[in-house]
């Protein structure tokens, strides 16, 4: 199908995001100024107002020297606190159970640490196939420091022959007696399908396993309600569509009733309870938080993006984002057509991505940014990912990457 750009401009004024508050980079070819840009699922843009509040905490430390910790306007001591009511409204939790640290994959091990508790008759991990390498690396790396076997602990949920997503019956058919841990990625990086999190976590219970999710691909993407539907833990980083920059401090969350139990943690001064921190004991008092799962003191200067712009997630709400990103996808889905989307096509079941299959993606990606200034990123050996974020991407913006996808692969 093939739409006018009038159209799109039209309904870019009819349904606009707030490109505004971004910083969209300028293009290297095409007919526009801007590039349309739709890697936001690998590195979202920066807010505006990034710099100006980073630039505002860096000269606090000119300022106040150590005195920065309890004199800065916004003082470092507690300044983890200032993001964790934004981070645990984003993914549906209460802010005991949220905490913002370190980063994505640090925090699964973090997290497994505590609840991958295996036993000779319950030590396997369900995966996808098409995880995120981070996290294969991450579940065989722990599987083999538990003294167990990788290949044969660790279980690699694969879509049936011929189709692209995994169905959430075969998901939960699979998660017997053997199962200690399910970590599934929320939204999947590649296919962009957004798993069923409430009805798989609920069939994993039921196997007496515990579900933890990567949320790497859903936070900022999709509304979630971790709380009410009983994740165990979850975790999730920040640069995707959370906007916070390159590595960015990444965020955890550990359901309200494993709070305060006595699970093994690995600990260090930050674990310990603040109010009594500076007493310097020997032995730590953790909170009944998610902060006990804290290590060290926290880096200031990349916490900053992360506050900007979870304050931008809490302003718009991720309700009102995500029915611009529903219809947004829906329209660049339509301009896909005649492509092979592996994405799934009901939207309840994606999130703002869809990835096509072509032959030759490398290539494609590396002339749509040259000769069109559009940004999509390629996945070996033949995916291309586009991520139409509602923030900052356009109907415009869409139709460009229809048109210059046709053209490239004409
Ligand atoms: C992006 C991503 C990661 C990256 O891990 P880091 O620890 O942030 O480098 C891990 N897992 C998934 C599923 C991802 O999408």
């Amino acid at each position: 199908m093939t739409l006018s750009e009038t159209e799109a401009l039209e309904l870019d004024a009819a349904d606009p995001g707030h490109r505004e508050l971004f910083d969209v980079p300028p293009a290297q070819g095409g007919d526009y100024p801007e590039v349309a840009y739709f890697a936001g699922n690998s590195l979202g843009l920066r807010p505006k107002a990034t710099r100006s509040e980073l630039l505002e905490d860096l000269d606090s430390w000119a300022a106040l020297g150590v005195e920065g910790h309890l004199d800065a306007a916004r003082p470092w001591l507690p300044y983890h606190e200032l993001l964790t009511g934004p981070a645990s409204r984003l993914v549906g939790a209460l802010p005991s159970e949220t905490v913002v640290m370190n980063t994505l994959t640090v925090n699964l091990h973090l997290l497994m640490v505590s609840f991958y508790r295996p036993t000779r008759s319950r030590h396997r991990i369900v995966i996808e196939d098409s995880a995120f390498p981070s996290d294969s690396y991450a579940v065989r790396s722990q599987v083999e420091f538990h003294g167990y076997d990788a290949e044969d602990a660790v279980i690699r949920l694969r879509p049936r022959p011929g189709e692209n997503s995994l169905r959430t019956a075969d998901v939960v058919e699979q998660l017997g007696g053997d199962v200690a841990l399910v970590l599934l990625g929320g939204v999947n990086y590649l296919t962009g399908e957004l798993m069923d999190i409430p009805t798989i976590t609920k069939a994993g219970h039921a196997a007496g396993a515990i579900v933890g999710w990567d949320l790497a691909h859903a936070a900022g993407n999709v509304p979630l309600a971790l709380h009410d539907w009983d994740v165990d833990f979850a975790a999730w980083c920040s640069y995707k569509y959370l906007n916070s920059g390159p590595g960015a401090i990444a965020g955890a969350f550990v359901h309200e009733r494993h709070l305060g139990a006595d699970l093994p943690r690995f600990e260090g001064w930050w674990s310990t309870d603040a109010k009594t921190r500076f007493e310097m004991t020997p032995e730590s008092r953790p909170p009944a938080t998610a902060d006990a799962w804290q290590v060290s003191n926290p880096p200031i200067f990349s916490m900053s993006p992360v506050r900007t712009s979870l304050e931008i997630f809490d302003k718009v709400g991720i309700e009102v984002l995500r029915e611009r990103s529903v219809r947004l996808t829906a329209y660049l889905s339509n301009l896909l057509d005649g492509f092979e989307v592996i994405t799934p096509t009901d939207p309840a079941r994606r999130g703002a991505q869809l990835s096509v299959r072509v032959p030759g993606a490398g290539e494609l990606s590396r002339r749509l940014r040259f000769e069109y200034g559009v940004i999509a990123d390629s996945r070996e050996p033949d995916v291309l990912r586009f991520a139409p974020v509602p923030l900052y991407s356009t109907y415009h913006d869409c139709w460009r990457a229809g048109t210059a996808l046709a053209e490239v692969t004409a």
